[in-house]
């Protein structure tokens, strides 16, 4: 078995690397052998451990953000696009559907998990939803 050194954790951009002699790919935790890097998977997501809440005290919503950054920064999520509302109302002025869309969307690289992260507006609680596999349900 060949010893392999992590020599980068985290999200990095492609990068030179050993005088030239190497790369990095970014994305990912990195190792380094003869001149070629490979991503490996050395961390695992807490997706199981995480649970749906209700953002209902800032001091949470605070605890959520900081973690979801945290596993974007570890690349272990992603930060994708908003594409579906999470709740379609009507208009009682004007007869039109109005979307409502969630702050965020975080995928998950390790497990599939789509999660959805609406911020608070208090007194409107904010909240989080778990999608496994990434299959969307709107609310
Ligand atoms: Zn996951």
């Amino acid at each position: 078995m060949e010893l392999w050194t992590v020599i980068y954790e985290g999200t990095a951009a492609p990068q030179a690397i050993n005088g030239g002699t190497g790369t990095l790919l970014g994305g990912g935790n990195q190792i380094y052998s003869g001149g070629e890097c490979i991503m490996v998977r050395t961390i695992k997501c807490e997706c199981e451990e995480r649970m749906e809440v209700k953002i209902d005290s800032y001091s949470l919503f605070q605890e959520v953000k900081v973690f979801f950054e945290r596993e974007v920064a570890k690349g272990i999520y992603q930060d994708v696009l908003v594409e579906m509302p999470y709740y379609v109302g009507c208009s009682t002025i004007k007869i039109e559907k109005i979307p409502w869309y969630a702050t965020k969307w975080y995928k998950c690289n390790d497990c599939g998990c789509l999660w959805e992260f609406n911020y608070p507006e208090f007194p409107a609680q904010g909240f989080v939803r778990k999608f496994v596999n990434g299959e969307y349900r709107p609310q």
